[in-house]
């Protein structure tokens, strides 16, 4: 193509930056490309931090799928890690970066640009929050940190403050490191937004597993002991015992370089793009948790920061910057975990979710919803398989949730669709799904890689002793 020769400079390597490499090299293969990453780190795979925690995944390395090194050896990707960009000049296409060892300034030029800067941590301005044992978990970094707190003093009780997806997960992985845990949780249900049956049944199961579960609850601060360690959270309705707090209260983009440049911030908070993922100026497109996605049933704009939409809006990024015409329409809020002994899945709008939102779009219909509730056993994939061979799921998955053995199947199918046609190939945490080649493509993925990050196949792992199987379908319309 034309661009052969001129620079793709990308800010950021992880699932978005790298994608939008790669996608970019695969399209011009003489193509300048350079990757600027403050950290130490690219291509890896934050979801399996969870199971780095708990022990299921043994090395850090092991959540690492490719390095720089095989970057620029077999991709030809200038990827230059500890390389932090401050400043954007859009006037004069440069952009000036710190390098974080040495302090030393540099100016690099661009003819694109694409920037996938992620998203930071949601800390709440409480007291305490600089003590030793108080972790937020957004990074490689972050969690090396825990695991080495963790090795280096007895946790008997950790506070986990957020009952989100990725709350609950730690909940799970410092319950198996050994800790007492207690969520505290500011709103009256865990994973906020989500129907109050499915919410229900993930309570039930946090309960039955012997975590704490403290709701509309508001932490206050973090109080230490007289070692200057972690002693307590105050809230306000009383105390909960830790020796380690953390912070799991959602996350937010990042976008200071960006707004600084006069790049376009959206009500979420994120970077406005066009389905090309271009921002409002010339050259230069967001990709990733720093950038907002649109609602396929809303048409609204959604930050809702996860690794597939990641992956999937990165590539559609690099492929354009390099004169490709790929689109990336929106999202239907695809999600799915595994928790304990179950698993959970959400696609498309919850009841409470929805709220006004879809009268952006008064045209569709009445929308249908369905949620399916089954425990996670070991042959829960060939039942639910079953199932859905006797009734085939509606052409849109239009509000649904699942939570058990299908939940992982159904949430492919249903973020195999959302996209309108960009193959979802993100790793899953605790659940398996196809990866794509800057993350870990099956043909070329960094041999161990994969089978170490604690990602697993459906039913696989599954725990005996289950209670028997059963099904809870809720369907209903939506009232808009
Ligand atoms: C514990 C945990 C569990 C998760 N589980 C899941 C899951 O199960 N499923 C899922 O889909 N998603 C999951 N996610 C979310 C997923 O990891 C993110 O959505 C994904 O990593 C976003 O990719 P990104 O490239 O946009 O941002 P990141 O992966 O955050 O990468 C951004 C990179 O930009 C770099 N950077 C930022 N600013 C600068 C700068 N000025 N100069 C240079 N470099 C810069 C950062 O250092 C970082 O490496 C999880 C996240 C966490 C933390």
């Amino acid at each position: 193509m034309d661009d052969q020769g001129r620079r793709l400079l990308v800010i950021g390597g992880g699932a978005a930056g790298m994608s939008a490499a790669m996608a970019a090299r695969r399209l011009q293969t003489n193509r300048e490309i350079v990757v600027l990453e403050r950290g130490s780190h690219v291509s890896f795979v934050l979801c399996g931090l969870p199971y780095f925690v708990s022990g299921i995944v043994k090395n850090l390395d092991s959540l690492i799928v490719y390095t720089p090194e095989y970057f620029r050896a077999e991709r030809n990707i200038d990827v230059r890690t500890g390389h932090e960009v401050k400043r954007i000049d859009a006037q004069s296409a440069t952009v000036e970066f710190v390098d974080v060892a040495t302090r030393e300034k540099g100016v690099i030029s661009y003819d694109k640009l694409v920037i996938t800067a992620g998203a930071q941590p949601i800390v709440p301005s409480i007291r305490g929050l600089a003590l030793p044992g108080v972790f937020a978990l957004r990074s490689l970094e972050g969690g090396a940190a825990i695991k080495d707190f963790l090795a280096r003093r007895p946790v008997r009780r950790a506070a986990i403050i957020g009952a989100g997806y990725i709350g609950l997960e730690m909940a799970e992985s410092l319950k198996t490191a050994g800790a007492r845990v207690t969520m505290i949780e500011a709103s009256d249900s865990v994973l906020p937004g989500s129907e109050p049956e499915i919410a229900a049944l993930i309570e039930e199961e946090v309960r039955r597993q012997g975590v704490e579960l403290l709701k509309q609850q508001l932490a206050l601060s973090i109080e230490s002991n007289a070692a200057a360690t972690v002693d307590r959270v105050t809230t306000d309705s009383g105390d909960v015992e830790a020796d380690m707090v953390l912070i799991a209260a959602g996350a937010r983009p990042d976008t200071a370089i960006a707004r600084e440049t006069g790049i376009g911030v959206g009500e979420t908070g994120g970077i406005v793009t066009d389905e090309m993922m271009r921002t409002n100026i010339p050259d230069i497109y967001a990709a990733g948790d720093c950038a907002e996605a649109r609602h396929l049933l809303t048409g609204r704009p959604i930050f809702l920061p996860l690794g597939t939409t990641a992956n999937k809006q990165g590539r559609v990024a690099g492929e354009n910057a390099c004169g490709g015409h790929a689109v990336f329409p929106g999202i239907l809020g695809s999600l799915a975990f595994r928790l304990f002994d179950i698993e959970v899945a959400r696609t498309g709008l919850s009841r409470p979710g929805a709220g006004g939102g879809l009268r952006a779009n008064q045209r569709r219909r009445p929308l249908p919803f369905a949620l399916a509730v089954l425990p996670r056993r070991p042959d829960a994939h060939r039942q639910a398989g079953r199932r859905q061979a006797q009734r085939p799921a509606p052409r849109r998955p239009d509000g649904r949730q699942w939570h058990g053995g299908e939940a992982h199947r159904r949430r492919r199918r249903g973020a195999a669709r959302e996209d309108g046609g960009v193959r979802p190939r993100a790793p899953r945490p605790g659940l398996r799904a196809p990866s794509w080649d800057g993350m870990g493509g099956h043909s070329a993925r960094r041999p161990g890689a994969t089978a170490a990050s604690g990602c697993r196949r459906l039913g696989a792992s599954a725990t005996p002793g289950i209670p028997a199987h059963q099904t809870t379908t809720f369907r209903g319309k939506l009232a808009v």
